[in-house]
């Protein structure tokens, strides 16, 4: 395994969940953090997954995540690290990365020749409840690319999970009920229907002209220009012509690379400098912190089908103080109304100022 990705010590929560610590190359090694003091939490009831079958789709079903910590005040943080008596879910007194599986997971866990099952994972970026992805440092989000990396990889191997999905989640505008700077990492026992759908068309495009399709499509925009936000290296980050929200950047690798894992450690950062540097300037445009859901799109496990790699980062946000919210056309029917051209969405993202480097 690649050293600069596998987790630095793993362990287990007080209720017999994972927990891996992953530290940056500059912190050393850090000390072997403490056990996990709280008595186990009892176990929530287990998500259900049920078939529509007027789209035939899987639903998740997931009451217990009705009584999940909702917007607790900072001295309560669950992700925060623990301290004296105030026992979080990370039982260190500090670290860079943990990653651990969900107290609330939406996926059923594995049983035995029952329905499919899947694992969720929380990622912790930071142990400062107040830092935000954009403004990490270069360092750390390679500690955390590298991170996500491994447990893609990890949670692939598994012969009951069809695609995994890491994202970030960020503003109560969106829904998030916690504020510490963290991410998400689900192994779904199924292909998510829209990845389903990218498959289909990257396919059809592999049958017609022998290419990939999102390679094809990047050596288009590279060459029109005008929904380029920021090119680098070995990584581009683009408006799609088609952009469904108000603001969308895609990040992608110039390389057709099916994931994370596929990605060099030099590539791996560029990638995620990019992402955050697109982040950067979408808070600059609306000089405040933007919600937005960013996620890596990755080809499925087990090799069943192929997906040039892709950050999709959406942002509801339309204009200062106004948000665009899914409604008749888009919730009812999938077919989405963006209210900003994205050529000028691009033009925006390109003159906003860039995040620096370090
Ligand atoms: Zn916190
Ligand atoms: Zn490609």
């Amino acid at each position: 395994m690649d050293s600069t990705r596998a987790p630095h010590r793993t362990g287990h929560l007080a209720d017999g969940r994972e927990i891996l610590y992953y530290d940056d190359p500059s912190s050393g090694l850090r000390p072997e953090p403490p056990p996990d003091r709280r008595d186990p939490s009892s176990a929530p009831a287990p998500a259900e997954l049920r078939r529509d079958p007027l789209v035939d789709e899987w639903v998740i079903v997931a009451t217990h995540r009705q009584a999940r910590t909702f917007l607790p005040p900072t001295s309560d943080c669950p992700l925060c690290p623990s301290h004296g008596d105030v026992l979080t879910e990370i039982p260190a007194s500090d670290y860079d990365v943990v990653v651990f599986e969900n107290r609330f997971p939406s996926l059923p866990a594995a049983a035995p020749g029952e329905a499919p099952a899947g694992r969720c994972e929380v990622i912790c970026y930071s142990s400062d409840h107040d830092a935000s992805f954009a403004t990490l440092s270069d360092e750390r989000l390679g500690t955390i690319a590298g991170a996500l990396a491994e447990r893609s990889e990890a949670l692939r191997a598994d012969p009951g999970v069809a695609s995994v999905f890491c994202f970030e989640n960020r503003g109560e505008q969106i829904g998030v009920t916690l504020h510490h700077p963290h991410g998400q990492i689900y192994a779904y026992p199924f292909i998510p229907p829209r990845a389903e759908r990218m498959l289909a068309a990257s396919a059809a495009h592999a049958e017609r002209s022998g290419s990939c399709l999102a390679c094809d499509l990047l050596a288009d925009e590279l060459a029109d220009g005008r929904r380029i936000v920021a090119a680098r290296g070995t990584a581009v980050a683009y408006v799609p012509s088609a952009a469904r929200w108000p603001y969308e950047i895609h990040v992608v690798p110039r390389r057709h690379v099916r994931d994370l894992a596929s990605l060099d450690g030099a590539e791996r950062d560029e990638l995620v400098r990019l992402q955050a540097d697109a982040l950067y300037r979408l808070d600059g445009l609306f000089e405040a912190p933007v919600p937005y859901i960013a996620g890596w799109l990755q080809a499925p496990a087990h090799e069943a089908g192929d997906l040039h790699l892709r950050m999709q980062i959406v942002s509801p946000q339309r204009d200062v103080g106004r948000l665009k919210y899914l409604a008749g056309s888009e919730a009812a029917m999938g077919a989405f109304i963006n209210d900003v051209l994205p050529e000028d969405a691009a033009d925006r993202l390109r003159n906003a100022s860039p995040r620096p480097a370090g």
